[in-house]
């Protein structure tokens, strides 16, 4: 092993350890894999905008897997991330939580293949992937109205994001929007549309890591969601609901 690589994964352990994230030394090797992985294929597909080692891990793996400060994994058996991309937060958390069975959805099938080589590569078993829009897959019986737990970073407004990513859960299940650390205004607005969906805010868990201004926005499902949403595949942003 470089001293390099030794140093790295080193620097991935107690990052983790020091946020209270539980991880073990197999485990930040294999952060250290999915890092390389992903320099590696994002020079041909865009991926991510940071390259930088600790950059990365912070912004991405730490990120991701912070979700831990409010949801019990070991309770979580069906998950789907919503417009993952590159994987993000799904892969993270499936490298911490190997037994959650994720199924990750973007409307970009490109970014979809990264997550399959990297699931195949750092042995995580198959990846359930989907290449669809949240509008269409959320009408498909297979897939509403299933999920123990949905997440989705960086891929919209909470109004309009709410109506994407809650007809997915089952009554009780947990939809965890991850935000900036100044969407004050969007979560309030965003109130209305929630309950016509059939969620409610638990919580909104606002923390500062490494710099990282965050706020988990914890939405419990606590009825069914009206059969007319998802609205037809653009609608939503075009038009969000209660705005
Ligand atoms: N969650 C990742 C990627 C964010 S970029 C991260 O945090 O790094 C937003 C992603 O959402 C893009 O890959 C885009 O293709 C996807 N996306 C946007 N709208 C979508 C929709 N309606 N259905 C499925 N995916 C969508």
């Amino acid at each position: 092993m470089t001293e390099i690589r030794s140093n790295r994964i080193q620097y991935i352990e107690n990052l983790f350890l020091n946020h209270d994230v539980t991880i073990s030394k197999t485990q930040a090797e294999k952060f250290y894999d999915f890092y390389s992985l992903l320099i590696e294929k994002n020079k041909s597909v865009n991926l991510t905008a940071i390259t930088e080692f600790e950059e990365v891990v912070i912004k991405h793996f730490l990120d991701s897997v912070s979700l831990v400060r409010n949801i019990s994994m070991e309770n979580v058996k069906l998950m789907l991330d919503l417009g993952t991309g590159g994987g993000f937060p799904g892969t993270p958390i499936k490298m911490l939580y190997p037994h959650i069975d994720i199924t990750y959805v973007d409307s970009v099938d490109k970014k979809l293949k990264f997550i399959s080589e990297c699931c195949e590569k750092l042995d995580l078993g198959e990846a359930k992937i989907c290449h669809a829009r949240a509008e269409d897959l959320a009408r498909d019986a297979e897939y509403r109205e299933k999920y123990d737990l949905c997440t989705s970073r960086a891929v919209a407004d909470l109004s309009v994001l709410s109506e994407y990513c809650i007809p997915f859960l089952h009554e009780n299940g947990i939809f965890a929007a991850y935000k900036s650390g100044d969407s004050e205004d969007e979560i309030n607005g965003a109130k209305p549309a929630i309950k016509e969906l059939g969620g409610k805010i638990i919580d909104v868990d606002e923390f500062e890591w490494e710099g990282m201004h965050r706020k988990i926005v914890l939405i419990n499902k606590v009825k069914k969601t009206p059969a007319k949403y998802p609205r037809k595949a653009g609608v939503p942003k075009k038009n969000p609901l209660g705005k």
